[in-house]
């Protein structure tokens, strides 16, 4: 147990952890709750006391989607995804293999569409994802079923402030190498397991 583990994921979430007092609502309204072994007002929780190996070691991390629903009900204005965020980037840092692999490599796969795209497309992810994890004929149906409707166009959409996106990643680089923290790029994050 580190005891100024809330410390680092405070400032590195920047968000104030202490003033949780695990009201429960975050828990909740967060849509994958179901799937998690602790959901995120424990996650807080354990945050708070320092347990960080459980943390780090956790499926929870990974299993976040962002969707940010949890901050907005959060009565302490508490934004738990970028809790969640610190704790991946702190496992990722600390070596620690991703209890969820195939999520790591999802969020390594977004943020490389994002970066040289200027935005996110479906079609190109679900392809590097399915390359990369093996996992072909998973979700096969749905995919299918979006593919129909139209909702995953086969070609990404230009956009006009490609470079600018590529400068936020550029600029993000480089505060992590200046503040030793590790990268959410995928050009230079440690590889997924
Ligand atoms: S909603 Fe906010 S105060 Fe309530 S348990 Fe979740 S993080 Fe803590
Ligand atoms: S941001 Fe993560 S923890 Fe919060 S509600 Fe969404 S999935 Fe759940």
């Amino acid at each position: 147990m580190s005891l100024d583990f809330h410390e680092q994921i405070t400032m590195l979430s920047n968000q104030p952890i202490l003033l949780c007092y695990h009201c429960h609502k975050c828990t909740a309204g967060c849509p994958v709750v179901e799937e998690m072994e602790f959901g995120p007002d424990r996650i807080l929780r354990m945050v708070q006391l320092g347990e960080r190996e459980r943390l780090l070691k956790s499926r929870d991390i990974w299993l976040c989607a962002a969707c940010e629903t949890c901050g907005t009900r959060c009565p302490n204005g508490i934004d738990i995804a970028k809790v969640m965020d610190a704790l991946r980037l702190e496992a990722l840092r600390s070596g620690v293999t991703p209890a969820e692999p195939d999520a790591a490599k999802f969020h390594k796969l977004f943020l490389f569409v994002v970066q040289t795209l200027g935005r996110s497309h479906e079609a190109s992810l679900l392809i590097a994802y399915k390359l990369w994890t093996l996992n072909l004929l998973a979700d096969m149906d749905s995919g299918l079923q979006l593919f129909v409707k139209g909702k995953v166009p086969v070609l990404p959409k230009s956009i006009k402030g490609r470079d600018q996106v590529r400068r936020i990643f550029l600029k993000s680089a480089e505060a992590v190498a200046k503040e030793n923290l590790p990268s959410a790029n995928p050009a230079s994050a440690q590889e997924a397991k």
